[in-house]
């Protein structure tokens, strides 16, 4: 029997978080007498450690796919998916065009470097463009003198009949945090392609989410969101809940007790002895550590659920196990289904806040060793 763990993934919470931000963006859209925009749905990173497959399949209602690894995407077409799919970074060699050419993926460039490539290469079907302007996070896109000259080539390049259309894209810094600054990004977004670009993308989760960024989005004739985490049901801000917009968690990682102690007062629990017991506790044993991608720097006091009733982590996390204070749980047993986050457990976006990191990392952590269980309605099937 393998360890007692696993990630259970929800396609009916992946497919309701979905629908929550269509719902948000068609309201908040409508009301201001513009259509609601056209949803990126993005699947980076194995779909946020949920897998690509049940991405695929949840999230059939978006418009398309937004990644960046050139596989996954490929992995999207033989599954099925039809609609756009965009390559968030680009291209970076010519076997890569050959490749993006058959599947019809919509490419982004951020560098003149990928212009110039694909001028050359011989493109067996145009491709669909989106040209990346720097608006202030200082990692991909052209500079603001840049932009035009890039957007221009790429416009000609269309003209010829070597690409098939043309957009523009940029990305928020601190869509989560700091509406001022967002708001310089997006005027300085504005300004340069407002004019020029009939197709344009902007928002990631937090910009979605964000009822003071809405109404300041442009009004170009298509507009092309890209929400990631919320769809998964974690939030992009500190201060609010997945929750409170009305997300479900998607992975719920759960394993099981495998042991149970009885510790003295005044004894030391797990490596370097980093908890000692302040009184006689119960303590449980779980069949999870930080090679299954549980944050090592979890301390004692994050929170965790067993058996349904909420208990927190004790001790250092070891590479296969951890231990819980299960003093107060007296029907904990051997067999105690434990979880660590997701449905009937505490939020990942709690866990990870205990850590010192972010519900996106953990949830792309999770180890490969962890069996996936996708739920499709009530019963659970398994896939390796
Ligand atoms: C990851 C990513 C997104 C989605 O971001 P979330 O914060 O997960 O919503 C959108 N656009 C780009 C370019 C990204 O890299």
């Amino acid at each position: 029997m393998p360890r007692p763990i696993s990630a259970i993934i929800s396609i009916p919470a992946l497919r309701h978080n979905l629908a929550v931000v269509a719902n948000r963006l068609r309201d908040n859209y409508v009301s201001a007498g513009r259509a609601r925009p056209y949803i990126w749905a993005v699947i980076k990173a194995n779909a946020y450690g949920h897998g690509i497959a049940p991405a695929v399949q949840a999230f059939a209602q978006a418009d398309g796919l937004a990644m960046l690894d050139l596989n996954e995407a490929v992995h999207c077409r033989k599954l099925g998916w039809t609609k756009p799919i965009m390559l968030l970074e680009g291209l970076f060699t010519p076997d890569d065009v050959e490749l993006a050419c058959r599947h019809d993926f919509t490419v982004v460039v951020h560098s003149s470097y990928q212009i110039d490539m694909l001028e050359v290469a011989r493109l067996k079907r145009p491709l669909h463009i989106m040209v990346k302007l720097n608006t202030g996070m200082n990692r991909l896109g052209f500079s603001h003198a840049d932009f035009p000259a890039a957007y221009q080539k790429v416009q000609a390049l269309v003209e010829a009949g070597l690409f098939a259309s043309v957009g523009a894209m940029t990305h928020f810094a601190r869509a989560d945090d700091n509406l001022a600054i967002t708001m310089d990004q997006l005027r300085d977004f504005n300004s340069l392609t407002s004019d020029i670009a009939d197709v344009i993308s902007v928002c990631n989760s937090a910009g979605c989410l964000n009822d003071e960024i809405l109404p300041y989005l442009p009004l170009a004739p298509e507009h092309w969101v890209r929400p990631g985490i919320c769809l998964y049901g974690s939030s992009p801000f500190s201060l609010s809940s997945a929750e409170s917009f009305g997300l479900r968690p998607a992975q719920t990682l759960q394993a099981q007790l495998i042991s149970v102690q009885q510790v003295e007062a005044g004894k030391g629990i797990g490596y370097g002895h980093a908890y000692t017991a302040s009184s006689s506790l119960r303590i449980g044993v779980v069949a999870c550590g930080y090679a299954d991608g549980y944050p090592r720097h979890a301390p004692s006091g994050t929170p965790v659920t067993v058996d349904g009733v909420a208990t927190t982590l004790v001790g250092r996390v070891s590479m296969d196990m951890l231990m819980v204070d299960i003093s107060h749980i007296k029907e904990a047993k051997v067999g105690s289904v434990v979880v660590l986050w997701g449905e009937n457990g505490p939020s990942v976006d709690s866990v990870a806040q205990a850590s010192g990191t972010l519900g996106y990392e953990l949830l792309c952590a999770v180890a490969q060793r962890v069996p996936r269980v996708i739920q499709n309605t009530n019963e659970a099937i398994h896939e390796k």
